[in-house]
């Protein structure tokens, strides 16, 4: 079974639209939460990703905050003004599908979250450090989370060794080794490269594969420039940052 792993699409339509596109066939989908937040189409994410086949989605920080279940002033100023726009821009139905999103779900080998199996709805995984913690936060071999938009893949080692290895191959077969692993994000990246982030996995022989996709950043924008978003969140789009 192919599974199409998306992440932190965060209202941006355009860079959706390409990675499922770019994606082929799959079987199912597994989408790591933030479906809202930052960008200029909330409600058309959230109906689009609905409609996916077989899908599993969770609950991610900007998607709780968007149904005023986290205090906006828990976030930065960029961030809390998108979330004041994303909160009057949902619909009925979007604020409906978002508010019974699950925070952790257990599918075989893998536990999916959106950030951290310690704090699904809001620690970063940044270092080695906290992803070493959060290993004893979970029993399946694998964890997958979204929420840094930075793909990277932490490996818990034999002798207790933590490596950290960025997304640079594309296709990598998951061993026995247990791993905590971000696919980075469709809507906005973070690690410098602004094409769409989002990744495939293979049920039966647990290969994953990075992948990358250039999208139209400018249509984004432009959307974006007809609403009161703030302009650095049309500028960092960009640059991946
Ligand atoms: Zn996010």
């Amino acid at each position: 079974m192919r599974v199409l792993i998306i992440s932190d699409i965060h209202g941006n339509l355009t860079a959706l639209e390409t990675v499922l596109a770019d994606a082929g066939d799959y079987d199912s989908v597994w989408c790591l939460g933030d479906l809202v937040g930052y960008g200029p189409d909330p409600n058309e994410c959230v109906a689009r990703v609905r409609e996916l086949p077989n899908l599993t989605c969770l609950m991610g920080n900007h998607d709780k905050a968007a149904i005023g279940e986290i205090d906006v002033n828990a976030f930065n100023t960029d961030a809390r003004l998108a979330v004041s726009w994303t909160q009057r821009a949902l619909s009925d139905a979007s604020r409906r599908y978002l508010k019974n999103l699950p925070e952790r779900i257990v599918y075989g080998d893998y536990t999916l979250v959106h950030a951290s199996p310690s704090k699904p709805i809001w620690e970063y995984i940044l270092d080695r450090n906290i992803a070493a913690r959060n290993f004893n936060h979970f029993d399946t071999l694998y964890c997958l989370v979204g929420h840094t938009h930075i793909p990277v893949m932490y490996v818990y080692g034999e002798y207790n060794t933590l490596e950290l290895r960025p997304a640079y191959d594309d296709l990598l077969q998951f061993s026995n080794e247990r791993l905590i692993v971000n696919p980075g994000s469709v809507g906005q990246p973070r690690d410098s490269n602004p094409d769409a982030a989002y990744a495939l996995l293979d049920l039966e022989t647990n290969q994953w594969e990075y992948r990358r996709v250039p999208y139209d950043i400018a249509e984004t924008q432009r959307r974006m420039e007809t609403t009161s978003l703030p302009a650095r969140l049309r500028a960092r789009l960009g640059r991946g940052w």
